[in-house]
């Protein structure tokens, strides 16, 4: 049963997680789940994955790329050297060696929650907004916006999320990956803003 499989891995992730990261885990899978019935979309899988996809968040950088290398997860020279970049790829190879996950589509949103991807499925959108709209989050710019959007159009709020996460990363002076710009751009072409 799927209930009892999210229980599990909610409680692996209350001992995986600081408390911190627990909360804003919880906050992701039950926002995950409601967009979900908004949007028709699976329900469990949709708590499934926002429960799962920081699960690789509190592993030391060293470990991160331990498990890349022992596995043959692919690094580039960005993510080397910020290796927390690296948490939805580990995260979900982890998913799948350890949480015994098999569902490709809860796999995909994790690994693309950070970055996002061109042609992303239902359930990537949804934990790629949620991530960003869940409640513990506030310091984020026109969230409330983002927010009221998400349950109105999500590529739209997906566009607007890649456009803010852009814009504070350029303004912060942090690193930003190319397949958030590609993300951008594709969206960006689909959708008249
Ligand atoms: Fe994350
Ligand atoms: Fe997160």
């Amino acid at each position: 049963m799927k209930t009892a499989e999210i229980k599990k891995i909610r409680k692996s992730m209350e001992k995986a997680l600081d408390a911190k990261r627990y909360e804003h885990t919880l906050g992701v899978a039950y926002t995950a789940a409601a967009l979900a019935m908004y949007y028709d979309a699976d329900i469990m899988n949709a708590e499934m994955a926002g429960l799962l996809h920081d699960c690789a968040k509190c592993i030391s950088h060293e470990r991160k790329i331990f498990i890349c290398g022992k596995h043959n997860i692919s690094m580039n020279q960005i993510e080397r050297s910020n290796p927390d970049l690296l948490h939805a790829k580990v995260g979900s190879y982890m998913a799948m060696e350890e949480y015994h996950v098999s569902d490709r589509d809860v796999i995909n949103a994790i690994l693309n929650h950070t970055t996002g991807r061109p042609g992303m499925s239902l359930l990537e959108k949804i934990i790629f907004v949620a991530d960003y709209i869940e409640p513990n989050r506030r310091k984020a710019p026109e969230l409330s916006k983002i927010r009221k959007m998400a349950f109105r159009d999500l590529d739209r709020a997906l566009l607007w999320i890649l456009r803010d996460t852009l814009n504070y990363r350029k303004t912060a002076d942090l690193i930003i990956e190319p397949m958030t710009e590609k993300t951008y751009a594709y969206y960006k072409n689909l959708i008249v803003d």
